[in-house]
């Protein structure tokens, strides 16, 4: 192969591999939106479950408050009851004591209710509790290998621009020139493997000559549709494996 050429494909080897680098630091910013995102909604269940508990809470104190009320006038019909001189006096103060313990007991069940619903709402907010620390804990873990993986990409970085350099350096710098405008005209992709006579990149079709050019190495080409410089892989010859087996008779 034409030192030049092979230099190229390293060249390019080397370029998408920073690419790669530097669209995976891009994305950084929002992969750490994405779990903040995530702590925020195990946050905001736990907050909506210590509201439910409150407001069940509160409507308990409030049916509370009305079985003292009911209670203060049961006590007072109850002192009422014992000074009363007539019948009529004594069925009209029964019938108010009668209202007003049904009133409790309307009440007492009420409250029974809140304090059953609170059991299942204190269960409620253990759990989002437990789902909070839980993904407090993955998400941990992802800071982490993210801050690693941002380390990495970054040595890998360096480590590239030093070998991009050095090929740089002993490289034809016409090829350079081609490599360069063609990289910045095609999003980083200066070079493309022709196979079976097109161009794997465009997909356009070669002349056979430039293909059978293209297959020796040993010159750098252009495509002529995407002006990208064209390499051939030398595969080892395919095994027979086309032949159809007879089904037994
Ligand atoms: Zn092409």
């Amino acid at each position: 192969m034409h030192p030049d050429l092979e230099r190229l494909i390293s060249l390019q080897r080397l370029d998408t591999a920073a690419h790669e680098a530097e669209r995976r630091l891009a994305d950084e910013p929002e992969r750490e939106t994405a779990l903040e995102a995530r702590l925020t909604s195990a946050r905001q269940e736990v907050a909506a479950a210590k509201e439910r508990l409150a407001e069940n809470q509160n409507a308990r104190r409030a049916i509370e408050k009305d079985v003292a009320m009911h209670q203060g006038r049961l006590s007072k019909f109850r002192e009422q009851a014992m000074a009363v001189k007539t019948n009529q006096e004594y069925h009209a103060i029964q019938k108010e004591i009668g209202f007003a313990q049904g009133e409790i007991k309307t009440l007492e069940d009420a409250v029974l209710e809140r304090m059953l619903e609170a059991d299942e709402l204190t269960s409620a907010l253990k759990r989002a509790e437990a789902a909070l620390a839980s993904e407090q804990k993955a998400i941990d873990a992802d800071r982490k290998a993210m801050a690693a993986e941002h380390a990495e990409l970054h040595a890998s970085l360096e480590q590239l621009r030093a070998e991009r350099a050095e090929i740089v350096r002993t490289l034809d710098p016409h090829a350079l020139r081609i490599f360069e405008q063609v990289s910045k005209k095609r999003h980083g992709v200066a070079v493309a493997e022709a196979r079976d006579g097109i161009c794997t990149i465009c997909h356009v079709r070669l002349r056979p000559q430039v293909f059978n050019t293209i297959r020796k190495n040993e010159e750098i080409i252009q495509c002529d549709h995407c002006n990208r410089i064209l390499y051939f892989v030398r595969t080892p010859a395919q095994p027979a494996t086309d032949a159809v087996t007879q089904p037994a008779q």
